[in-house]
């Protein structure tokens, strides 16, 4: 276990304070610190950034953050068990941890936040993907976080960074690389964490571009992708004919052909397709 600063391992800390996991609320904790500074270092750096973390639990992350040189911290965690290991985290570093208790699909950060900020988090998967969503539909880009370190089942990880032609390749892909950098940072096996989950994670870094790769209305776009993905087997002339009444001219003027599938079609493909879909 590795000494990143002076407060005691997190087995004790978890010992002290009682915090067996809960398998209700997603609990699978990091317990090696010098794992837990490589996935802050991972987050870029963060010496003159504020960070929003999600669900620190115990604070393994968090103090990776803070050892990192993170220039504030936001901890944001449902459990109130955790208060008191957060307080001593917030005591030894101070004035650069604040902690909110409280569901993280119900606080709105921005508030407590100055910018550049980045976002660091070793959520449960269902609220992971939920709030990646979120984060990657603002209603006005850039978004605001600069970047984006979150751990995910492999499986979805591999989905967010999946290119055309593969089976992983879908909205979430199309979502991640629209407007920004995705690629995986780190694979970690289930025995990196207490207790171990039944599958492999891996933490995802995403950097906001400053624009849209490629034109498109976030609407259109977010709907001509559901729809084709929906019926993915389907060609699109088939899988998108409730998008428009003449959606095969429309796949015809972005270039597509109407027989192709939506695994086959890139990024740019899909705004191309959003543009023609918008135009009256
Ligand atoms: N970050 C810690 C670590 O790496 O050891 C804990 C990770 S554990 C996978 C997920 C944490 O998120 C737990 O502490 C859990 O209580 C918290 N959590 C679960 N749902 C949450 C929510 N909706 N809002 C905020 N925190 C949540």
């Amino acid at each position: 276990m590795g000494t990143i600063d002076s407060l005691p391992p997190l087995r004790e800390v978890i010992r002290t304070h009682d915090l067996q996991a809960r398998k209700s609320l997603g609990q699978n904790f990091l317990l090696d610190l010098n794992l837990t500074a490589k996935i802050a270092r991972a987050a870029g750096d963060l010496t003159a950034c504020d960070v929003l973390e999600i669900g620190p639990g115990p604070g393994g992350l968090t103090r990776g953050l803070l050892a990192e040189g993170a220039r504030h911290v936001l901890a944001i965690e449902k459990d109130r068990r955790c208060g008191p290991a957060l307080a001593e985290i917030a005591a030894a570093y101070p004035g650069r941890l604040t902690v909110l208790e409280g569901d993280a699909l119900e606080i709105d950060p921005a508030a407590h936040l100055t910018p550049p900020i980045r976002v660091a988090a070793n959520l449960p998967y269902n609220v992971g993907t939920e709030l990646l969503v979120r984060w990657l539909t603002p209603p006005a880009w850039p978004p605001f976080w600069q970047s984006l370190t979150l751990m995910f089942q492999r499986e979805v990880a591999e989905r967010i960074v999946a290119q055309p032609g593969s089976k992983a390749y879908g909205r979430l892909a199309i979502l991640a690389q629209w407007r920004a950098e995705a690629r995986i940072a780190m694979q970690l096996p289930p025995e990196a964490f207490t207790p171990p989950p039944k599958v492999s994670s891996s933490v995802v870094h995403l950097t906001a571009l400053p624009e849209p790769r490629f034109p498109a209305e976030a609407d259109v776009l977010s709907r001509v992708v559901a729809a084709a993905f929906n019926q993915r087997r389907k060609m699109l002339r088939a899988a998108l004919k409730g998008v428009a009444p003449d959606i095969e001219d429309r796949l015809i003027a972005a270039g597509l052909k109407p027989t192709d599938r939506a695994e086959q079609i890139s990024l740019e493909g899909f705004c191309a397709l959003a543009r023609a879909v918008a135009q009256t």
